[in-house]
């Protein structure tokens, strides 16, 4: 059996998403790495009281990628790609992290929900506000998203070398420590989501008094976060 260390569901900072009556929140952590994330999933999930209901996970690879299940359609394998957005109401969207920013959006008119993973290259190549513009296409306004940004590596512990910082706006005094968090909700809003819909984490993975799962300072043996959401 998976080791679930940590289950939070509809909790004060995740729940700002949506209504209960609207939305499933759920918030997993593994201290280990997980190695079937079918496994965990169906385990945490059930732990937590939910529903049985289909998880839609990604093979994530720092990419710019948007994969959408609409219409009842189902992956037939585990899809490459860092966006997964669905309508569907028997499945639910996952984004595991371990330092990356794990997002989730849900428009409550529309009924669409999405979750993004977001690091620093996901981030440079705009994964975030691509979530935006693909639930755009399908009839969503911006102004009506909700957005929370989990729990991720923060300016506080993200410093990086010369190279990679410079292609960061956010860093703390000029320096290279980078902030991916302002950078991202910077861009959300200019895609057109207003300020008051972001809603932030702020919880540090590397230095969070948890010890919350962090690449940065665990390696190869961190374990993952699990940032869920489902419609009711
Ligand atoms: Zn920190």
């Amino acid at each position: 059996m998976p080791r679930i260390t940590s289950i939070q569901t509809n909790f004060e900072n995740i729940g700002v998403l949506g209504k209960p009556s609207e939305v499933v929140v759920g918030f997993f952590v593994s201290k280990t790495p997980v190695e079937s994330k079918a496994e965990f999933l169906r385990a945490a999930w059930a732990q937590a009281g939910f529903e049985s209901k289909t998880p839609l996970y990604l093979k994530q690879v720092h990419s710019g990628s948007v994969v959408q299940f609409l219409n009842g359609a189902r992956p037939a394998q585990v899809p490459t790609g860092d966006a997964v957005l669905t309508d569907s109401k028997d499945a639910f969207v996952v984004i595991q992290a371990a330092d990356c920013l794990p997002v989730l959006f849900f428009d409550p008119l529309k009924k669409l929900i999405a979750g993004a993973h977001a690091g620093w290259k996901g981030s440079l190549l705009g994964i975030v506000p691509q979530v935006v513009h693909r639930l755009a296409h399908l009839g969503s306004h911006p102004e009506n998203l909700k957005i929370w940004l989990g729990p991720s590596i923060r300016s506080c512990c993200y410093e990086v070398d010369v190279e990679r910082s410079v292609l960061f706006p956010h860093r703390v005094d000029g320096g290279r420590h980078i902030d991916l968090v302002s950078f991202n909700q910077e861009l959300l809003e200019s895609a057109g989501v207003p300020k008051q819909n972001i809603f932030i984490d702020p919880r540090c993975t590397a230095c969070s008094p948890e010890g919350l799962p962090s690449y940065r300072r665990e390696g190869e043996k961190a374990g993952r976060i699990f940032a869920c959401l489902a419609l009711r």
